[in-house]
């Protein structure tokens, strides 16, 4: 492939930025969204902190209540995810973003790619002004800010947008690739986790720098085939994925906290038939049938462990989805003995738009 400008921006804490305009009053203080799961009213998890929260340690990820204590005599903003007013800012900069590039994906509600290297002819200058221009654009119409990085290639990018935060603006030349990548820890690259970086680790390996060097086949016996070549090229700044729009959604899916931790089949079932109900409805009202079923239940110890099963034809009815369901549950609850459940959720995907005029049984047959 040629040479590409690839561009990934990333909205700065976007959920807490998004509280911080509706209220401006915020903005000085700590702000923590919440994801709470409504058993008490202190439990769940931070979705988004602000930097004023940031620096007494809060962070996504950590429970409320671990946040409560951090800031505990802190006057602090907490307040639940509004999932409604966050895409409909994002739908309006994803606008923005679509329209200032060649190519456009969007990653997540509040990260995207940007192919641009027919419009700015190839120049990192260009790239460079046209970056500004975003940053400008977005500040002007929304009052947000959002870090961008660019390289060429998504995995370059990616990195880059996350090095300088918030309002970063990070520019990597093909021949500052390896110079930059090389002191950063295996970890930045998308996919390399906690498991990962770990076995990584104990072969020796622990910046980009030492994985490019690595003997590839290394890497298979760790990895497998398919992931050992994706972090080997990643770490040597190779990457040929193109931008690609995502017009259809991949997945659908529905989680639910149980009212207690169980392990009877009977409750947990109750919970995931509504879960199974409420997504059957959302993804016929979307004309969508589909072919794969997952769960996914997360255990007392927060471990989340998942089966799924996939099927030749679409699967008609939520009958078919709840009977489905409850079997990989079965398999769950057999493999793992001695934990119960905290939350159930499923998934459907493979997803294959229903073809032809809808039909008021359509809608009906749930
Ligand atoms: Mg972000």
């Amino acid at each position: 492939m040629a040479n590409r400008i690839i561009m990934h921006l990333d909205l700065d804490y976007f959920y807490a930025q998004c509280e911080e305009i509706r209220n401006p009053i915020l903005k000085d203080k700590p702000v923590v969204v919440c994801m709470y799961s409504g058993r008490t009213p202190d439990s769940g998890a931070v979705s988004t902190a602000n930097y004023v929260a940031r620096k007494y340690g809060v962070k996504s990820g950590i429970p409320i209540v671990f946040a409560k204590r951090m800031l505990k005599d802190i006057d602090t903003a907490y307040l639940p995810v509004d999932d409604k007013y966050y895409e409909e800012v994002s739908s309006r900069i994803m606008n923005i973003l679509k329209s200032s590039a060649d190519k456009f994906e969007q990653e997540s509600i509040d990260e995207a790619y940007l192919d641009i290297t027919q419009r700015t002819q190839n120049s990192y200058d260009k790239a460079r002004e046209l970056a500004y221009n975003i940053k400008e654009e977005i500040f002007r119409s929304e009052g947000l800010t959002c870090s961008i990085g660019m390289g060429p290639n998504k995995v370059v990018a990616k990195i880059a947008s996350d090095i300088q935060k918030p309002n970063g603006l990070t520019i990597v030349t093909p021949l500052e690739v390896s110079g930059f990548l090389s002191p950063l820890d295996a970890d930045k690259i998308q996919g390399i986790g906690k498991k990962s970086a770990k076995a990584l680790s104990n072969i020796g390996v622990k910046t980009i720098g030492d994985l490019a060097k690595t003997d590839v086949e290394k890497l298979v016996q760790l990895f497998g085939k398919k992931l050992a070549y994706y972090f080997h090229d990643a770490a040597n700044g190779a990457d040929q994925e193109p931008v690609e729009e995502r017009n259809e959604p991949e997945q659908f899916s529905r989680i639910l906290t149980l009212k207690e931790d169980t392990r009877s089949e009977e409750a947990i079932v109750k919970d995931l038939d509504k879960a199974c109900e409420d997504l059957y409805q959302r993804v016929s009202a979307e004309e969508y049938s589909f072919r794969n079923i997952g769960i996914v239940a997360i255990m007392e110890d927060l471990t989340p462990h998942t089966r799924s099963e996939t099927f030749e034809h679409g699967v008609k009815g939520v009958e078919a989805l709840k009977i489905s369901a409850k079997m990989l549950l079965e398999k769950i609850l057999e493999e793992y003995p001695d934990l119960k459940v905290r939350r159930i959720g499923v998934r459907v995907a493979e997803l294959v738009k229903k073809q032809g005029q809808k039909t008021l049984t359509d809608f009906f047959s749930t």
